[in-house]
């Protein structure tokens, strides 16, 4: 669609519970919860907050989850759009995507724009392809511009989220722009423990269900593979009638998960 706005603004209720382990990054973002709450006491006293933060990580790992936070814990409107939403689109409609978001962004302050899938749109300008490629570079442009165009003490706050950081123009993460990385990596054994703890909540998990043993075998796993692996012991638990999710449905959730994981390799070599 070449119409429209592209841009959705909700209001989270996530908070910083819904996510487990990351403990430096919360610690790290926690400022940015202040300075949202109260823009007015930063102005005063003339410190300047980063007006973007890069959130870089694989996928999966709740960079999307973070940025919900944020906003949540500062009970602020979210503004997000996806970078491959920009994609293919007629020449000056992409940029004036951007000016709309930030037009929305800047009318809802204290606000956050969140743009996943950063590198999309950010990709490094230059090889002059023609077509499609001079879309993107104006959208990219528009964007820098928009950035530069507002000070930090209007109250919004940009988090992007990249899994290539190595591909992003090295406009965008110059002093004033995207100057402050975040890494969020796959978590380590602790949070894979706290994660599948957080998504078994409220569900009738067995007595013999140990998420210490499941965090042990699941190394390289993603939150959002480990939300999904709950839900799918959930599912086959319920496909045998069993009234509760026991570690047997966990240990079957794992299987299929590995099996899926080979097949999709297989199609893909
Ligand atoms: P992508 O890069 O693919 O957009 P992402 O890093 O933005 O991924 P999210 O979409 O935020 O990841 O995460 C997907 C889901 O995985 C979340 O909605 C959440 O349910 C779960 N999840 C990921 N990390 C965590 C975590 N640390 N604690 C709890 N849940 C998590």
């Amino acid at each position: 669609k070449s119409t429209g706005k592209i841009h959705k603004t909700d209001q989270p209720q996530t908070t910083f519970d819904d996510i487990a382990g990351y403990k430096e990054v919360k610690e790290e973002i926690q400022e940015v919860v202040q300075f949202l709450r109260d823009p007015s006491r930063f102005r005063q006293a003339g410190a300047e907050v980063p007006k973007g933060m890069l959130m870089v990580g694989p996928p999966g790992t709740g960079k999307t989850l973070l940025a919900k936070a944020v906003a949540g814990e500062a009970g602020v409107p979210f503004i997000s759009v996806t970078g491959s939403d920009f994609m293919e689109m007629f020449v000056g409609v992409g940029a004036s995507r951007v000016r709309d978001l930030f037009k929305t962004a800047r009318e809802n302050a204290p606000s956050i724009i969140f743009i996943d899938e950063l590198d999309s749109i950010g990709r490094k300008r230059g090889a002059g392809l023609g077509g499609g490629h001079d879309e993107r570079e104006q959208t990219l442009n528009q964007l820098l511009g928009e950035i530069d165009g507002f000070e930090g003490s209007t109250g919004v706050v940009i988090m992007g989220a990249t899994n290539r950081p190595d591909v992003l123009d090295p406009a965008l993460t110059r002093p004033g722009r995207f100057d402050r990385q975040i890494v969020v990596p796959l978590p380590t054994l602790e949070e894979r423990d706290q994660i599948l703890r957080i998504h078994m909540r409220g569900k009738p998990i067995g007595a013999d269900v140990d998420p210490n043993t499941i965090a042990r075998g699941t190394p390289g796993m993603a939150g959002a593979d480990l939300k999904n692996l709950v839900n799918e012991a959930a599912l086959i638990a319920v496909r045998e009638n069993s009234p509760e999710i026991r570690m047997q449905d966990f240990e079957r959730a794992r299987e299929r998960q590995t099996i899926g994981r080979e097949r999709s390799t297989l199609q893909l070599g």
